[in-house]
């Protein structure tokens, strides 16, 4: 408890337990908020869930988040329903508080799983990009664009899938709109989006995936360079793989063309489900390279 001006202010811990929430450790802070683990013993029910509590002080974060992009991220995700997607439970506000009840991804985020782990095998990285691409069908099927897809927004659960988080830059845009906010991390982000021209939210969202697809394998940034002209310059070849990792030719194919700076010939998320890399070892697993002693990613064919 509490004491501001005279007034008692209950503690997240009190105003949690009410409900039915155990508060343990901090998961993570994000720009305006803060996410703590939790246990819920959902009212009526005796099933206890594992969740993720995001907390978001009114007073502090700025009146722009509170009263455009955080209505959004919560009327959004109210919606969200996928094996793919992170969704939430619970929301509710209290003393100058919003708290938000989420599926929790109890294994971390891939950015942190790749920079301990290093590079991927090939059908680790094929079944992570299944399953993000698996979601982004379902979001975009929805008009709903993500404009902040990066490897820390991508989180993994106990049962070793995708899950992905972080709607805070997200909304509905429907096929036609264009928007020229710039939403999300420069070296994540489109050339269009970079350059500030009005984009369309859909092949950016499919730009993200591209560098995340090549962050997998490579365990290296694409454009890793930390100038913004450089970023620019670099986005209009095409991406320099390790050639020591003799990376899969048909998994080169399909990284350079989602990271085609000219959108006329960027891979739709059509050509990307339906790209042989993608679709012939879909159904087919096979051993996982990395396995092996010699190399732990990619083979080339
Ligand atoms: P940012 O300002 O960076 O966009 P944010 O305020 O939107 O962040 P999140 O990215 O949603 O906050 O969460 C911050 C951190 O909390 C994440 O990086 C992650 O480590 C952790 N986290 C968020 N949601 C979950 C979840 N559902 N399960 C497990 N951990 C989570």
């Amino acid at each position: 408890m509490g004491r501001i001006n005279n007034s008692v202010v209950p503690s997240d811990d009190e105003i949690l337990s009410k409900r039915g929430y155990k508060l343990d450790r901090v998961l993570g802070e994000g720009s305006y908020s803060k996410v703590k683990s939790a246990l819920w013993k959902k009212p009526g029910s005796n099933e206890t869930l594992q969740v993720a509590i995001k907390i978001i002080n009114r007073t502090t974060a700025p009146q722009d988040f509170i009263e455009r992009f955080w209505p959004r991220e919560r009327d959004l995700m109210e919606v969200l329903q996928h094996d793919n997607v992170i969704q939430m439970f619970d929301i509710f506000s209290e003393a100058n508080k919003i708290y938000m009840s989420l599926e929790r991804a109890t294994h971390g985020d891939l950015l942190d799983y790749v920079q301990l782990k290093g590079r991927l095998g090939e059908q680790e990285t094929h079944k992570y990009f299944s399953e993000m691409c698996n979601g982004i069908k379902y979001l975009h099927g929805l008009q709903i664009v993500h404009r902040d897809l990066k490897c820390e927004n991508m989180l993994l659960t106990a049962q070793n899938s995708i899950k992905i988080a972080d709607f805070g830059f997200a909304r509905k845009m429907s096929k036609s709109e264009i928007s020229k906010t710039f939403c999300g991390s420069a070296a994540y982000a489109a050339p269009e989006v970079l350059r500030g021209v009005p984009y369309e939210g859909t092949s950016s969202d499919i730009w993200s995936l591209g560098v995340i697809l090549f962050i997998m394998a490579c365990a290296l940034m694409p454009f890793r360079d930390t100038s913004l002209s450089k970023i620019l310059k670099d986005q209009k070849n095409t991406p320099n793989f390790p050639e020591k990792h003799k990376l899969n030719k048909r998994y080169c194919h399909l990284v350079t063309n989602i990271l085609r700076y000219d959108l006329k010939k960027r891979f739709s998320l059509q050509d990307i489900l339906h790209h042989d890399w993608l679709t012939t070892i879909y159904n087919k697993p096979r051993p996982d390279p990395s396995v092996s002693s010699t190399d732990s990613g990619i083979e080339s064919d």
